[in-house]
């Protein structure tokens, strides 16, 4: 599992030098942005693994950045912890509101943050926690890479297996085609978007033949989704 990309968006330099230096040594990588405007900018580049983001921020807020990741179905569900100032308690109650998953009032201690990270992470992406991941009646064991569903082994080239396991870490979240490709090829890999498509119809048809149920769902014009409900 590479390194959980995070992103720290906080107008206050040396708010970013001391979180990014806990967090770096905590074995995340970081990446700062000191408006709302730029952070949303770097999330439709590169989507990270969790957002750390300041209320107070100049152009763009910090609630209007959450709301407008909220509103896309690619960031519906990118875990997000607001930072408040003390005494905001109405604010913290609508930071919430706005969909954050969780909050930290300044001053905060960085063993604090680091703690409230991976517990984020830990429930937003059980496999950076090492452990198995399951949905739609599928169990992906991602110590033994072994993949079951209803109990019957499902045989994936490692392409396929990767994509599973990209949608498996993000259920009923649409990822683009170009999401796609960075999470099971990697970013400097020049295949056609197309490519993706062959494979999700391999993974689906391995899918299938176990349980007779299509889990992926095709969004039109937006991606693939690992459908949870039902
Ligand atoms: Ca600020």
């Amino acid at each position: 599992m590479t390194q959980p990309l995070i992103y720290i968006v906080e107008d206050e330099p040396a708010q970013v030098e001391v979180l990014s230096y806990n967090l770096e040594k905590a074995g995340f990588r970081i990446v700062a942005a000191d408006n709302g405007e730029r952070a949303l900018l770097l999330v439709a580049e590169v989507e990270p693994d969790l957002i750390i983001l300041d209320w107070m921020l100049p152009k763009v807020s910090g609630i209007e950045v959450c709301r407008r990741l909220r509103a896309r179905p690619e960031t519906k569900r990118l875990p997000i912890i607001m930072l408040t100032a003390r005494g905001e308690e109405g604010d913290r109650v609508r930071g919430l509101e706005t969909g954050a998953d969780d909050y930290v009032v300044k001053p905060y201690s960085p063993a604090e943050m680091v703690a409230r990270v991976w517990a984020l992470l830990r429930r937003s992406r059980p496999a950076l926690a090492g452990e198995t991941l399951e949905h739609a009646g599928i169990i992906m064991d991602l110590a033994q890479h072994k993949v079951t569903r209803k109990g019957r082994p499902i045989h994936l080239g490692p392409t396929e297996y990767r994509l599973l396991q990209s949608l498996m870490e993000r259920p009923g979240r649409v990822l683009s085609r170009a999401q796609l490709l960075d999470l099971a090829w990697g970013r400097d890999v020049h295949i056609e978007d197309r490519s993706v498509d062959v494979h999700i119809r391999r993974l689906r048809q391995a899918l299938y033949l176990a349980d007779g149920v299509d889990p992926i769902r095709t969004v039109r014009g937006a991606g693939y989704a690992l459908d949870v409900e039902g």
